[in-house]
């Protein structure tokens, strides 16, 4: 979660091919202070302020996605959540928790998707690459 400089935000948007308007800019720069991912929803709230719109916000998110400079997770209810990559190579993403209670979800950094686990060695002939970590259970709050 290193804070990095704008400028810095935008040539690592140029060098993607996008343009680095300043609503794009904004999208990186939320989503690369978030903690935990954040849902479109919160994105837009986030940037409400600064006068950026939920449909620039929405069409922001998914160029970015297509560029890898952001990830999508779908975990299951329903409502796309984004994290932000940035220079890591998309395919390094880590395991996430949800609470089935109160919906938080929260990144589990040092749990590597990619990492042969015993589960990828146990069902060889079942699955190709694992590309998605879920657990689930009571966050702190909730237990
Ligand atoms: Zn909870
Ligand atoms: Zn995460």
């Amino acid at each position: 979660m290193s804070r990095r400089k704008t400028t810095d935000l935008r040539s690592l948007i140029r060098e993607k091919g996008l343009r680095a308007t300043p609503a794009r800019v904004a999208v990186c720069e939320v989503l690369e202070r978030a903690t935990s991912p954040l849902t479109h929803a919160d994105v837009a709230k986030l940037l409400d302020a600064r006068g950026t719109d939920q449909t620039t916000v929405f069409r922001n998110l998914n160029d970015l996605v297509e560029v890898n400079l952001v990830r999508r997770l779908e975990v299951g209810d329903h409502v796309y959540r984004f994290e932000w990559c940035g220079a890591t190579a998309p395919n390094t993403g880590h395991a996430h928790f949800m609470c089935v209670d109160c919906g938080e979800v929260s990144c589990l950094e040092d749990l590597q998707p990619s990492q042969p686990t015993a589960v990828a060695r146990a069902s060889k002939k079942l699955i190709g690459d694992i590309t998605e970590v879920l657990y689930k259970g009571h966050c702190a709050h909730c237990v």
